[in-house]
């Protein structure tokens, strides 16, 4: 089942080793002090640096530790409500607003790639999303058409006699194309950002995890684990990692853990066979599994929730290589060199939240979906820390829902996934 060098840290990792920083003197002011170093911190960090304001990043571990450097790297639209739910819930013109959010997400993390140069395999791969039964086919087939003018997102429908032009499986029943969302190296687009940040002024402090946060007169008085630091602004981006240290933001994000494996390298000819378009892959189960090759197409990296509660990676490992034959029968014996889990934020209305609350500024909740969405709305959060108006976002037009009861641990999370995987299992 698993390699002889099998690692219990991201695939990425292997390229991207964890920086090595110089842990540094926490300085005791700065003007904008950010909470957490993964996309949506560095991007950030990076608006008000460049507009000259004293930008300090501290991280609890090393940068980037978080979900950051461990997702599966596929970058799409991210918004998950359809229109029909959004215009319900919220009303004709913010729903547009949201689903326009999405398509900029996506064209913003391309463009922020290409522009600064960094060098992270972003490929324009496009997903092929799976019907996991007839159902869900037809439901796919008329959830792209017809599009909202202005709107439209490129789609097409692939049936189950021509699947095999995109899967080397014959376990879903057809699916849907969209061409435009991409695959990227998380790991190196993260350091590629930290980089542009760090040559812009920002300070990093890893290895200080923010303990306590205190509203001050002129701002916020941060105790960490190496001193006390002042600042005028602060925000928090821990996103999926978010602990006690504001309890308004953790009644609102649910902290859900997701696990990857990545396969030892297959031989060219196989990876031909099972992903011959490169794709990244999804499919319509409630409980979903996400797989893509690897950026120089030797390995599959395959991920997805695997038990009620939360494990560790050696016992999920098992679990998502057993999901992976499933799919493709033909990697029954192939090993597993690396194994991990991380933590996403979901939200009760499944969609990110952005904005100011007792002065502290905050984005997350990106459900899953913010390898692009996380950046952008970094970008965004960081306009509104220097008073843009640019920084505006549709998100700071919804209410950040929390529910009664729900304090610490997401208690319903157990049932929820059991109740879903049962529905999964009887292919409802
Ligand atoms: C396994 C996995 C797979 C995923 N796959 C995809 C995918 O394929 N596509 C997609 O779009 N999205 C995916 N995601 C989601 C995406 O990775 C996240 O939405 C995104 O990285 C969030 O970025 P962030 O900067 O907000 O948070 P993070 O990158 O999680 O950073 C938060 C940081 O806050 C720090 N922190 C926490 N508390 C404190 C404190 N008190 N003091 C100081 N620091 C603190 C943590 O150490 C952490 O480094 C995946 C996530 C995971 C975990």
């Amino acid at each position: 089942m698993f390699t002889d060098d099998y690692k219990e840290t991201p695939y990425w990792w292997e390229r991207t080793k964890p920086p090595v920083m110089e842990e540094g003197t926490l300085p005791q002011k700065t003007d904008i002090l950010i909470i957490g170093s993964g996309y949506t911190g560095l991007q950030a960090a990076l608006q008000t640096a460049r507009a000259g304001r004293e930008t300090l990043v501290i991280d609890a571990e090393h940068a980037g530790w978080g979900a950051s450097s461990r997702n599966g790297g596929q970058v799409s639209t991210s918004i998950k409500p359809t229109y029909a739910e959004l215009e319900k819930k919220y009303g004709r013109d913010l729903a547009i607003a949201i689903l326009t959010e999405g398509k900029n997400s996506r064209e913003y993390t391309e463009e922020f790639i290409r522009t600064e140069g960094i060098d992270c395999n972003f490929k324009c791969v496009g997903r092929f999303h799976a019907a996991h039964n007839s159902v869900s086919y037809e439901k796919l087939a008329k959830g792209i058409t017809p599009q909202l003018p202005g709107l439209e997102t490129e789609a097409y429908m692939v049936p189950r006699s021509e699947q095999r032009s995109e899967l080397g499986s014959d376990s879903y029943y057809g699916g849907v194309v969209f061409p435009n969302h991409g695959s990227v190296d998380p790991a190196a687009y993260h350091r590629g950002l930290m980089n542009k940040a760090l040559e812009a002024g920002v300070t990093i402090i890893p290895h200080c995890k923010a303990l306590d946060l205190s509203c001050e007169k002129d701002g916020f008085a941060v105790k960490t684990a190496r001193g006390v630091v002042q600042a005028k602004k602060a925000l928090i981006a821990t996103n999926g990692y978010s602990g006690s240290l504001s309890p308004w933001h953790r009644r609102r994000i649910i902290p859900i853990g997701s696990y990857i494996i990545a396969t030892e390298a297959l031989d060219p000819d196989l990876m031909n066979r099972l992903m011959p378009k490169d794709r990244i892959v999804s499919d319509t189960r409630r409980v979903v599994y996400y797989y893509r090759p690897s950026p120089d197409r030797s390995r599959v990296v395959f991920g997805g929730r695997v038990s009620l509660g939360e494990t560790n990676p050696r016992k999920s490992a098992p679990k998502l290589h057993a999901s992976l034959v499933r799919i493709f029968p033909e990697l029954k014996e192939t090993k597993i060199s690396h194994s991990w889990m991380g933590f996403v934020a979901f939200t009760f209305n499944t969609l990110m939240n952005v904005g100011e609350q007792d002065g502290l500024f905050h984005a997350a909740g990106y459900c899953g979906s913010g390898a692009g969405m996380a950046g952008y709305l970094g970008m965004r959060i960081g306009q509104q820390m220097l008073g843009l108006k640019e920084g505006d976002t549709a998100f700071n037009h919804i209410k950040f829902e929390t529910r009664p009861f729900y304090t610490k641990k997401p208690w319903f999370l157990a049932p929820s996934v059991m109740y879903y995987r049962m529905r999964d299992s009887i292919n409802i």
